[in-house]
């Protein structure tokens, strides 16, 4: 469960209300049961609930579980694409393990003005679920050509370019990113409309990018940006 306070060995944490009540009526958890708390700063902590109502309870904080584990070292920009499956997009970033979530404002973005809120809520959500104790980061939407300004030289950004040709993605990684250790990594996804081609010519005159095809299908966005990241962690990722 994720919280904002400080945590300390016996700490008695008031839950919000909505907390209180995914743990008693959702989860179903008793007085005594112990919960897994994480701030996103001090590692995992264990807590047990003291109900206090039917749908009020603190929870006593105990002992560290957990020390805290840095952010992972993986930028996912992408155009953002219509809320319902923007909500997914910053989801599944965070399970295949980015740090940081840059959308990413292309000429045929469809979204309507990001919320980035939202995006951060979906983050902690997504990193409660899947079981880290960093949070990632959402950055505030930028422009194509400030977001690559943005990237360090050395880290390496994947593009996603459904007109690349289609070759064997995992030798084409194994090649960009050179021998030895695996240089810090960024993919780049774009909206449903694709990138329009003065976008195409800003991405191929950074250095130290690599286009990448997926395939020969088209690829919804969504379903792109698993597939890219799922390939990054098992040919770069080392365990990341
Ligand atoms: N240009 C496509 C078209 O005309 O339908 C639309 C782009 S596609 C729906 C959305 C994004 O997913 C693309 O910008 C690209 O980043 C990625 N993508 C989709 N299919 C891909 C593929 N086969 N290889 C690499 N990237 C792909």
């Amino acid at each position: 469960l994720h919280v904002t306070h400080d945590l300390a060995a016996g700490l008695r944490l008031p839950l919000e209300r909505a907390q209180a009540n995914y743990l008693l009526n959702v989860l179903r958890r008793g007085p005594d049961d112990p919960v897994l708390l994480f701030n996103g700063r001090q590692g995992e902590w264990r807590a047990t609930l003291a109900a206090t109502g039917r749908k009020s309870a603190d929870l006593v904080v105990a002992e560290r579980t957990r020390p805290q584990t840095p952010l992972p070292d993986l930028h996912y920009l992408f155009a953002p694409l219509k809320s319902a499956r923007l909500d997914y997009l910053a989801q599944k970033a965070v399970e295949m393990g980015a740090g940081q979530i840059r959308p990413v404002i292309t000429r045929y973005t469809q979204g309507e003005r990001v919320n980035v809120e939202r995006l951060r809520a979906n983050a902690v959500e997504a990193a409660e679920q899947c079981g880290i104790l960093a949070v990632p980061e959402v950055a505030e939407p930028e422009r194509l050509p400030v977001a690559l300004d943005a990237i360090e030289p050395e880290r390496l950004l994947v593009f996603c370019d459904e007109d690349a040709p289609v070759s064997d993605p995992v030798a084409a990684l194994r090649a960009a990113a050179g021998n030895g250790e695996a240089p810090p990594l960024g993919v780049l996804v774009g909206p449903e409309g694709g990138f329009a081609p003065e976008e195409r010519e800003t991405i191929a005159a950074r250095p130290n990018t690599v286009a990448l095809s997926l395939g020969p299908r088209i690829l919804r966005a969504d379903t792109a940006a698993v597939v890219v990241l799922a390939l990054v962690q098992a040919v770069l990722g080392d365990g990341r």
